[in-house]
């Protein structure tokens, strides 16, 4: 079976040669506090470092997911008012989390498929924090990266987080202009869950730790001041998942060689091929109509209401692909386009979908 699913995806395909390495080095019983942990740790950083193009003034944090990064970042940045751009459920899931942590958040919220002009935002003078979900895994809208880069440059003292969960390594940020994103292992890195990975500005992190000072609560184990302390062992605060560590290094490492310029274009080629389908389909079209907030890596088709029959059919040929999410459950199908998916595997799923009557 092939996985287009938007997370938990396809595994890269090396993983398993990478996994029978991990028995043989006996990844799996070493300490996290050993040598070998910490070069495994420093290779992960260096590798994303290079591979997103992370500065020096950018710390990269590895923790367990990224709704635990949604959690971490509201702590540790935010005293009383975060703003929320929402336009499907994760957005609306941190949006949620600001009000249980006691925040008062605002929120800009428009109907599940639309895009939202970041410049165009009226932003209170009081917001600390705005939270771009740069891709909506549950509709297939993406902020163009160049707007969230030009609100940082209109708005250099609001703090400015980005989820990439189900768009990274593909989004060229410019760090300069986003002071902190988080990502989760399973979807475009192809790997199994269970790792989260947080990058944020040092600057950030006084931040934090001036909160902390003023009697804010920033959290334990996990406060960015604790992660850093470790960070610059190359350890974490607790015995992490080493196993899922090792895995990211050596793929990061895979993707590094791969190149990031040939990542981007195939995924490019491969969204044009998905969007072409969708767009001469006899009755079914892209969820997203206006082209600038398509995105490139979670493609939503709406199939007027027939995804459970378009799920089975592709399934018995071999293919996962997602429903639609929430309350478009049967009306949208939902394909990942990860660098794991290759353009071959996704001209053969077109072909499938091609021989679909509707
Ligand atoms: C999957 C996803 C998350 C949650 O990631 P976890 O690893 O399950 O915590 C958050 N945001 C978006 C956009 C996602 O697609």
């Amino acid at each position: 079976m092939l996985y287009f699913t938007p997370g938990p995806s396809q595994i890269y395909p090396s993983v398993k040669k990478h996994v029978d390495t991990a028995f043989k080095k006996d990844i799996l019983s070493i300490s996290h506090r050993s040598k070998t942990f910490q070069e495994i740790y420093k290779n992960a950083v260096k590798n994303i470092s290079a591979l997103m193009n992370v500065p020096v003034s950018h710390h990269v944090f590895f923790i367990s997911s990224s709704l635990e990064s949604m959690e971490r970042i509201l702590q540790n940045c935010v005293e009383k008012k975060s703003l929320h751009l929402v336009n499907g459920s994760f957005s609306k899931t941190d949006f949620e989390f600001a009000y249980q942590l006691g925040k008062e958040p605002d929120i800009v919220e428009v109907e599940e498929g639309q895009g939202i002009e970041l410049n165009k935002l009226k932003v209170p003078s009081d917001t600390e924090l705005v939270m771009v979900t740069q891709n909506e895994t549950s509709t297939g809208v993406m902020i163009p990266m160049k707007d969230i880069h030009d609100f940082k440059k209109n708005h250099p003292r609001v703090l400015v987080a980005i989820d990439i969960v189900s768009s990274a390594p593909y989004p060229r940020t410019d760090f300069r202009y986003v002071d902190m994103a988080f990502f989760s292992v399973q979807k475009g890195f192809g790997l199994p869950a269970g790792l989260g990975v947080l990058i944020v500005r040092q600057e950030v992190i006084d931040r934090s730790v001036a909160l902390e000072k003023k009697g804010v609560l920033v959290g334990t184990y996990h406060s960015f001041s604790s992660l850093l302390k470790k960070h610059n062992e190359f350890q974490t605060p607790e015995t992490p998942n080493v196993f899922g560590l090792y895995l990211l290094a050596e793929i990061t490492q895979e993707m590094k060689r791969k190149g990031i310029k040939k990542i981007r274009q195939e995924i490019d080629l491969k969204s044009k091929l998905l969007y072409d389908f969708a767009n001469t389909h006899v009755q079914w079209k892209p969820f997203v109509k206006e082209k600038k907030f398509q995105s490139q890596t979670t493609i939503v088709i709406d199939v007027k209401g027939q995804s459970k029959k378009v799920v089975e059919y592709l399934k018995k040929k071999g293919f996962m692909v997602g429903s639609g999410y929430g309350k478009f459950k049967n009306d949208h199908i939902r394909i990942a386009n990860f660098p794991q998916h290759s353009v071959k595997d996704v001209k053969r799923l077109i072909k499938e979908m091609e021989k679909i009557k509707v």
